[in-house]
């Protein structure tokens, strides 16, 4: 018995270190080679900021057009706003967030630390233990025993004053969500584009949470982005009413991950049971990813019912109904919340990508559509002008209609790391027999290898194997 406690708590131990090894694999090749720094890391940095460097900003770039490609543009029933940070204040008080959007905040007495309860503690929502069981609990920062506060609701909206007084009646929040916007904005929506239901609205922003415990590099931060979308429908007179458009979002969500390179065998459905469910949901899946820290949420989707809107329309006294054009019955109509973390999505997309089970190069296998640079073209040396001047040829010439990377430092080999390290699909290398047969070598990342292909027919290779 011992020596199976023994040997599955070592194997344990094992996995977890790989795990340990395989983040800071990736936030050292992030740094490194530019897909995300420390903010503001010449003053000692800032806790928990991040900030996207050149590839950093590609690959999320990259994945936001192509939602809002997929969902918006190629989708009849979808339409798109782009609303304010700073919102009037009555927007959270009407949709509950001043109220209840908090955690529960424990305190050590002993080192000062503070946590957010649950997942800290190890506690799972269970934050209504007695005087006695509260002095059992174990300060996850310094090991004291007994030393941590009964927890207090803590409101994670990120406060500023908007104009010169910092008084009270200035006080306003940085949005902590961007699916307000779609409620506040569904009349002005209505009117000026005249959809019908059932049809979504969508947004790609920023939203801000005070978090208490922010970590795991850009897994949970207080600044981050969201692609939201808002979809109505009409009232459902039965549980399938709602439970269609539901599915069919789900299954969306699904062919999303899949399409984005999201390992998703490393994907799980959580049914949110009914005594956690949030405030406004009459039914939440969370989609689980297992990050190399441990199986945490990526995306949500929710039942909002007619909750938003209906409190909006309370609060602020104006008529958020929907007008049938065919029977003229006027109705609130219900909504299905299909939510995706942008930050979230790159590190899954990146924790999905990266190979380094060939121990002489670590790869980032990005399906083409989100590799930063597509092509890299490469003189074989740099020393010779005119292997130099043919490849700045055939750079210009493909760089119109690709993201193209030049490299002329050290060897082919050299290269070719550089750029599998930044998933780049295909690199091109001009060399002296280019200059008799106008031909060039391309190598691909993922088989490495290569290709002797005409230059007249090069961008229409490229264009072919990476289908665009
Ligand atoms: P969590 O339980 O991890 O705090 P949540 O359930 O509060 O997340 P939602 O309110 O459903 O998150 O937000 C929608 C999405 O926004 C999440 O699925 C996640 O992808 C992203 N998100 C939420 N909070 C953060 C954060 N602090 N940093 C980065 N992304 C976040």
């Amino acid at each position: 018995m011992w020596f199976f406690v023994r040997f599955f708590g070592i194997l344990f131990k094992m996995e977890k270190s790989e795990q340990n090894n395989l983040m800071e694999k990736i936030i050292s090749l992030c740094k490194r080679r530019g897909f995300v720094f420390p903010g503001s890391e010449i003053y000692g940095g800032l806790a928990n900021s991040w900030d996207y460097g050149p590839v950093g900003v590609e690959l999320k770039n990259n994945i936001k057009q192509l939602w809002w490609r997929r969902f918006v543009q190629s989708r009849e029933d979808v339409v798109g706003i782009d609303a304010s940070l700073i919102m009037n204040p009555k927007v959270w008080e009407a949709s509950g967030h001043l109220s209840t959007f908090n955690d529960p905040l424990v305190e050590c007495r002993k080192c000062n630390g503070r946590f957010r309860a649950e997942p800290t503690l190890g506690l799972d929502g269970e934050i209504n233990l007695n005087e006695e069981d509260w002095k059992k609990l174990i300060c996850a920062n310094c090991g004291a025993k007994g030393s941590l506060s009964q927890p207090k609701q803590f409101n994670l909206m990120l406060k500023t004053f908007l104009g010169p007084a910092e008084e009270a009646a200035n006080v306003v929040y940085f949005r902590p969500e961007t699916a307000q916007a779609m409620f506040v904005d569904f009349k002005n929506v209505l009117q000026t584009t005249r959809k019908k239901l059932p049809f979504g609205i969508a947004q790609i922003g920023k939203a801000f949470r005070n978090e208490i415990t922010p970590g795991n590099f850009i897994f949970r931060t207080r600044e981050f982005e969201q692609m939201e979308i808002e979809y109505f429908i009409r009232p459902p007179k039965t549980d399938e009413d709602w439970q269609s458009s539901f599915e069919m979002w789900r299954k969306e969500m699904i062919s999303w991950m899949k399409d984005i390179g999201i390992d998703i065998n490393k994907v799980h459905e959580l049914e949110v049971s009914k005594d956690k469910l949030a405030h406004y949901s009459k039914r939440t899946i969370d989609f689980e990813y297992e990050f190399p820290f441990g199986i945490k949420e990526l995306y949500g989707l929710a039942y909002r019912t007619d909750f938003d809107l209906k409190n909006h329309a309370a609060a602020s006294k104006e008529d958020l109904s929907y007008l049938d054009p065919e029977t003229n019955e006027k109705l609130i109509p219900h909504v299905i919340e299909p939510t995706w973390g942008v930050d979230r999505t790159v590190l899954a997309v990146l924790c999905s990508a990266f190979d380094d089970s060939n121990p002489d190069r670590a790869v980032l296998k990005f399906p083409y559509k989100l590799a930063p640079y597509k092509v890299a073209v490469f003189p074989l040396m740099k020393n010779k002008p005119e292997l130099v001047a043919k490849a700045k040829e055939i750079f210009d010439s493909l760089r119109g209609n690709f993201m193209v990377a030049w490299d002329d430092r050290g060897n082919v080999g050299k290269r070719y790391y550089s750029q599998d390290e930044i998933g780049t699909p295909f690199c091109v290398t001009i060399d002296f027999d280019s200059l008799e047969d106008g031909a060039v070598t391309v190598r691909d990342r993922d088989t490495m290898k290569q290709d002797r292909i005409k230059i007249v027919e090069l961008k229409n290779y490229l264009r072919e194997k990476l289908e665009i």
